[in-house]
């Protein structure tokens, strides 16, 4: 007989998405339970051992600031911090930690198991479990109107049931991964671990579409066996910044990494052995990250150039192992073992593991709500790489979001949807449920419209309210956010009601040459103002650029007149004879919630807006 469990929410992967996506639930109060193949890789970095970069260092601070783990367990188990573009303006600075790998792993399992409400159980998940929703209707691809299914559980393997009102699915890269190095093959989502073709299939007997994509990891290293006399240090900053808001300091020793570089030697073996690399002999046809091309695909797309960085990153404190940034590859092991031994200061290092692209199954996300939640089934979530995403930061913040609007759902409450204008995390899922992808999507600072309010260091300011608002936010957090809040009003006030040769000091800070040093010398208050750095830091960029912010600030509210308008979910788009065919079909398949939804949809004209806002504000002219 089959054993049966019960939950309020069920999460599928215990990686990034799926630990942020049941720790948001468990503590906004639902039953949860967090179901992974292995509980040896709760938390698991597949690839580089690093958390953060540019934009993504923006994500990690919006996930703390919404009272999730990465921006913590970093900040406890980074060996190297440095704040990139740190020579740029502030909305460019990107945080970026290179983390203890293993460290890293056992902190978000501890944090997993300490959680109340939350349990941590080893399954393989087989079948989605789901049942014609007597009220629901939604919409095939090309709009045609189908019931709606709604989730009832999982099963797993070995027969037992979960019984649950929410799922939430986060599989990463390992629905029907097949593993490519040269000519060999091997199932599995990930080195040394398996993959699960069931799961595919049952999304599928739903009426899911799935595609396949593929990315790519490279060779790993014995520092033992690494000539470091001959390569360039790159030492972390001096003074580290932390990753969460309630990290007070970064105390722990930092390492180095190292720099070395391809050469026209390497370059000339790779294009020799072109053939052998399954990329291009044709063994793999899916599609991988443009931006962060193998090295086979930066030797042919860059031809003219004669080298190419590599960053040897070590991958913890108590493991030699490095990881070689700049080098992904799939070429096989012969070729492999030739290009290291060509690279200056590697020439006798020894290859631990070798590198190897993995092809998966995703689900394309125009098949999702806002909120994350499938538009086919009811109660079913998907986060992370299963939405054709790409990086542990993206993962997480939509684990965290699912998690919330599981939770939220099951509450009878409004969901957590954040606009482009408060979050890399709006922008990030806007994206995907609106345009869809075409590669894996990774966030970059330029597909956000309102990057000077969109800084890393301002992200508790702009989500920590809402995340208190819905319960996501300890009580801890929320008395330091509200002393914080206090304190920069207090150091502003200051700043307006003291004079400096006739200016008040807020203008003497707004000009370049001018800093919270120079303030201090025109006034004794200021001077002694007690408050912490971070709040100095804060007011100074307030201040320094107003003008920018509210720019962008009024250019929102402008925007939002428009965009605001509200398109009905039963909305016929069919029914709008001078529509496009093509406007009409992409409209019916992404069924956007407002007009500004609307019109981000790729391959919409203006024209096509004009005519839709039209029936929309005069329903009666409606083909019936
Ligand atoms: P994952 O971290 O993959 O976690 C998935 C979890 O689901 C795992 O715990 C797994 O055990 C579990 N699981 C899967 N199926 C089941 C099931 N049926 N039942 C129970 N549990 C299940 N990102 C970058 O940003 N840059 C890169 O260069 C890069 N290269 C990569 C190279 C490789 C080879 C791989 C594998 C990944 C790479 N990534 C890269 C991607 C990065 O690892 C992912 O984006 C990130 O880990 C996705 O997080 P996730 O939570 O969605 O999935």
């Amino acid at each position: 007989m089959n054993s049966h469990y019960e939950y309020d929410v069920v999460v599928i992967g215990a990686g990034h998405a799926g630990t942020e996506a049941a720790l948001a639930a468990a503590r906004m109060g639902a039953r949860t339970a967090l179901l992974t193949m292995n509980c040896d890789t709760v938390g698991q970095m597949s690839c580089n051992p690093a958390i953060g970069g540019v934009a993504k260092g923006q994500i990690v601070r919006e996930i703390d600031a919404l009272g999730g783990e990465m921006g913590r367990v970093i900040d406890e188990t980074g060996i190297q911090f440095r704040m990139l573009n740190s020579g740029k303006g502030p909305a460019m600075h990107s945080p970026r930690a290179q983390a203890d790998k293993k460290a890293y792993q056992f902190a978000v399992k501890h944090r997993v198991e300490q959680q109340e409400n939350l349990s941590l159980r080893q399954e393989m998940v087989e079948e989605i479990l789901a049942e014609p929703d007597p009220q629901g209707e939604t919409h095939t691809e090309d709009g045609t109107a189908v019931p709606r299914m709604r989730i009832t559980g999982v099963r797993v393997r070995g027969d037992a049931v979960y019984r649950t009102r929410a799922v939430i699915v986060t599989t990463g890269t390992f629905l029907q991964a097949i593993m490519h190095t040269g000519e060999a093959k091997a199932a599995g989502g990930r080195a040394g671990e398996g993959t699960t073709g069931t799961l595919s299939d049952s999304f599928r007997r739903l009426g899911f579409t799935l595609e396949r994509f593929k990315t790519g990891t490279p060779a790993r290293l014995n520092g033992r066996t690494i000539d470091h006399s001959v390569l360039k240090e790159q030492p972390g900053d001096e003074n580290p910044v932390p990753f969460s808001f309630l990290t007070e300091r970064i105390t722990q020793p930092q390492i180095s990494c190292w720099l070395t570089e391809t050469n026209a030697g390497v370059h000339e073996l790779i294009r020799e052995n072109l053939h052998r690399a399954p990329m291009y002999s044709g063994q793999i046809d899916s599609t991988g990250p443009r931006y962060c091309p193998s090295i086979e695909d930066k030797i042919v797309r860059f031809a003219e150039r004669q080298s190419h960085q590599i960053f040897l990153e070590p991958e913890g404190r108590n493991t030699l192992e490095y990881y070689c940034n700049g080098i992904s590859t799939s070429l096989p092991r012969d070729v492999q073992d030739r290009m290291i031994h060509s690279i200056r200061g590697l020439e006798k290092a020894e290859i631990m593991r070798y590198g190897y692209a993995v092809e998966y199954d995703f689900a394309p996300p125009t098949q999702l709500f806002p909120t994350l939640e499938t538009k086919r089934v009811g109660g079913l979530y998907f986060a992370g790489q299963i939405n054709g995403t790409t990086g542990y930061e993206e993962a997480a913040g939509q684990g965290l979001l699912a998690g919330a609007n599981a939770a939220l759902s099951l509450q009878g409450a409004e969901p957590l949807i954040l606009d482009r204008s408060q979050a890399y995390l709006g922008v990030l899922i806007d994206d995907l449920v609106t345009k869809g992808v075409d590669e894996p999507y990774r966030m970059f600072t330029s597909r956000a419209e309102y990057r000077m309010l969109l800084r890393h260091d301002n992200a508790d300011r702009r989500l920590t309210p809402l995340g208190h608002r819905v319960g996501l936010v300890s009580s801890d957090r929320w008395s330091r956010h509200e002393r914080y809040e206090e304190e920069i009003q207090r150091a502003l006030s200051l700043l307006q009601s003291r004079r400096h040769e006739g200016n008040t000091l807020e203008e003497w800070l707004r000009r370049p040459e001018i800093g919270w040093d120079d303030l201090c010398g025109f006034s004794a208050d200021v001077a002694a103002l007690d408050v912490p750095d971070r709040v100095r830091q804060q007011v100074t960029v307030e201040v320094k650029y107003a003008g920018y912010i509210r720019r962008q600030e009024m250019e929102i509210q402008r925007q939002a007149k428009v965009q605001s308008v509200p398109i009905p979910a039963t909305f016929d788009f069919h029914a709008i004879p001078q529509l496009r065919v093509e406007a009409r079909e992409k409209f019916s398949r992404v069924r956007p919630s407002n007009l500004g939804q609307a019109g981000r949809i790729s391959g919409i004209t203006p024209a096509d807006l004009a005519v839709l806002m039209l029936y929309l504000k005069e329903p009666r002219r409606m083909a019936t």
